[in-house]
């Protein structure tokens, strides 16, 4: 791929900083962590600004609903909102950045014409029902049945850290609907409406204070078969999609805040005059040669995906494995250059987002199954256990 930017990719860039230098400072002010109601309003309220303005769903295909853009149009969209300071996607990040592609992928056409817009538009949020308290890094272990009854699924089961179920409209639900099946063979990828009868959602706060997981417990839910994404026992298939999404390309808007945070740090440094110190310049020097590299590897990657069909794969899982490590390593630094004294003055946000950092090697798979996952499936090394 060609890294510079054309004449039009720049003109692009011009008319989104026009918009952005318009929109912006008529934003309300972003509501407290804990309070989801307001943050699902304010999140899918810049959401439809997206959407009125063209810029929603910018790389997603046409005949999803997207722009169709180009990969580098997607990454310029990434680095100018990020400058500006505009809104990420917040509560709609399952929705928008892996149940969307997965549908947008493997949907039938009335599927992603019932599913996209309203994601696009900011009008229903999605949440991820794949983990359960026996089913982690083995996620084909999940035992949560789905037995067909006429055009229904039942579904019974638990589910557990499922972020912005509180708020959220659908899920993506794994559930197992051949108990008999070997275990990667039985499971089907279903969209389940959160407002169902049977559904009981239950928040769970972390260590840190957040309030964004919860358990859901399904008990004889019925599900239309019409909401099963893929063939019936396909799921795991399906699932390698939204995973692969979900490792590949989700994040990759956090590394350009990583990096602007980087040139923060460094500027602050310089001011406080800890840049004096060499072991501590060196540590920021590294950081921002690491990130840079992550940054092509993200174009790389971005422009790879769009060559075969928009779906990520299994490199993903290299993306994945890096960014989370060097984003623990980032908040490392924060905390050393911010010093103990200042970490007062920091706002509560900046103090979950370091703590909440070690989350990232958990979260969409642990960085020793990405590392299996490398050895395995890209490098051809031998299974493990
Ligand atoms: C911030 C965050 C958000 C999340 N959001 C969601 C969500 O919205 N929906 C959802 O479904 N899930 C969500 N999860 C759950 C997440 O997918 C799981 O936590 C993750 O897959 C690990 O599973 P586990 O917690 O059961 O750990 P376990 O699988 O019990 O693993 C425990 C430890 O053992 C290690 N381990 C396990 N098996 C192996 C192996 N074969 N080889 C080497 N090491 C191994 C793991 O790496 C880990 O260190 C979220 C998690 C986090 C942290």
């Amino acid at each position: 791929m060609d890294l510079a930017y054309t004449e039009a990719e720049e003109e692009f860039r011009g008319r989104l900083r026009e918009w952005l230098a318009a929109v912006l400072p008529g934003l309300t002010a972003k509501p407290p962590p804990d309070d989801w109601p307001a943050r699902r309003a304010y999140d899918t309220t810049w959401q439809r600004m997206l959407y009125d303005a063209g810029y929603a769903g910018l790389h997603w295909p046409v005949d999803a609903g997207g722009q169709g853009a180009t990969p580098t149009q997607h990454l310029i969209f990434l680095e100018e909102t990020e400058r500006a300071g505009a809104p990420y996607v917040g509560a709609n990040f399952v929705g928008l950045l892996h149940a969307g592609p997965t549908i947008a992928a493997e949907g039938t056409a009335g599927q992603r014409a019932r599913w996209l817009p309203p994601v696009l538009r900011g009008e229903e949020i999605w949440c991820q029902g794949f983990s359960e308290p026996d089913a982690g890094s083995d996620l084909a272990a999940l035992r949560t049945r789905a037995v067909r009854d006429g055009d229904d699924y039942v579904v019974t089961g638990q589910k557990i850290w499922t972020s912005h179920a509180e708020v959220a409209d659908w899920c993506e639900l794994l559930v197992r609907t051949d108990p008999d099946a070997p275990k990667h063979r039985g499971i089907s990828w279903l969209a389940m409406p959160m407002d169902a009868p049977g559904i009981t959602v239950r928040p769970l706060r972390t260590l840190a204070g957040s309030t964004e997981f919860a358990e859901v417990f399904l008990d004889e839910v019925r599900v239309p078969a019409s909401c099963r994404v893929g063939a019936e026992n396909d799921g795991w298939r399906v699932t390698m999609v939204t995973l692969s999404f979900e490792r590949g390309t989700a994040f990759v808007g956090e590394v350009v805040a990583c990096r602007r945070t980087l040139e923060a740090l460094a500027d602050e440094a310089r001011r406080t005059g800890r840049w004096d110190d060499p072991v501590l310049r060196r540590r920021l020097g590294r950081l921002n040669a690491q990130f840079r590299a992550l940054w092509r590897l993200t174009q790389a990657n971005v422009s790879e995906s769009q060559r075969t069909g928009g779906v990520p794969g299994v490199g993903g899982s290299v993306f994945k494995l890096r960014y989370s490590g060097l984003r623990q390593e980032l908040c490392e630094a924060a905390a050393e250059v911010l010093g103990a004294a200042d970490a007062f003055d920091l706002d509560r946000d900046e103090v979950l987002d370091r703590l909440s950092s070690l989350s990232y090697t958990i979260a969409a798979g642990t960085s020793q199954i990405q590392r299996d996952i490398v050895a395995e499936r890209i490098l051809g090394l031998p299974k493990g256990r």
